[in-house]
């Protein structure tokens, strides 16, 4: 197996609700190698959020090793892991999550700011981001202004606008007709195989899995990996 950029083991997460406990991840192990696109499935409640986050350094585990590209986050926290998420990650969520008041430019240009940039060396990358999701003649449009595929595609610029290694998506076609689902998909795969971005894409759509090179599913706190079954040809990534 290449370098790995996610590596889990033994990772438990409990929550507790109304004096019970309720085990989400139990003692799991996932292993994604450098520029893999895994898919992770798996019913509703099975904890696929919890655990996107966890390894998006969102959330602490309550027992276990999480080691994504090559830190182990439960050493990180507060600013420390802020900066290390800042630097490392791109979130893309099902919601898209943009900020209503802010045109797409200047949605795209949020985690910019805090980086140590000239506001000429900001513009270049937000008009690299733009360009790469096809958004260029969209860039002064607020996210009211935009179909939902042009918002997540903003979304997903804003998520690669400071080059991070992983890209984590909660979900990302979960509130799309299926052809803006099918360019979302497109432009995931193209910066997995293009800009080799690491993708781990949380999702329900079998189209999507099948993208992916990699399935794994998450059921009752362990994972699944199906990928042997799946890829006759061992797509090990
Ligand atoms: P999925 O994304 O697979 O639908 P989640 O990771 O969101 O699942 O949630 C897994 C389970 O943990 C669900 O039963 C959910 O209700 C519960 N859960 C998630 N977050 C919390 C929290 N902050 N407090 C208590 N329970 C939670
Ligand atoms: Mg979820």
């Amino acid at each position: 197996m290449k370098e790995k950029i996610i590596a889990l083991s033994g990772v438990s997460k409990t929550y507790s609700r109304g004096g019970e406990s309720l085990v989400v991840l139990d003692r799991l192990d996932l292993e994604v190698a450098r520029g893999g696109f895994c898919a992770l499935m798996g019913p509703s409640g099975s904890g696929k959020s919890t655990l996107l986050n966890l390894i998006g350094g969102l959330d602490h585990a309550d027992a276990g090793r999480v080691e994504v590209a090559g830190t182990n986050l439960e050493e990180l926290g507060g600013s420390a892991l802020a900066a290390w998420r800042a630097e490392t990650v791109g979130f893309v969520f099902q919601g898209f999550n943009l900020i209503p008041v802010l045109t797409a430019r200047e949605n795209i240009e949020l985690p910019l700011l805090l980086a140590p940039l000239s506001r000429k060396e900001r513009r270049r990358h937000v008009d690299h981001a733009l360009e790469l999701v096809g958004l260029t003649d969209r860039a002064r449009h607020r996210p009211s202004q935009l179909s939902g595929g042009q918002e997540q595609r903003a979304a997903i610029a804003r998520a690669i606008v400071t080059d991070p290694k992983l890209i984590l998506a909660d979900e990302p076609t979960g509130d799309l007709d299926r052809e803006s689902a099918d360019q979302i998909l497109e432009l995931l795969a193209r910066l997995n195989a293009e800009l080799e971005k690491t993708v781990l894409i949380v999702t329900h759509d079998s189209l999507a899995a099948a993208r992916a090179r990699r399935v794994v599913h998450l059921d009752k706190g362990k994972l699944v990996d199906r990928s042997e079954a799946a890829l006759p040809q061992g797509g090990g990534n």
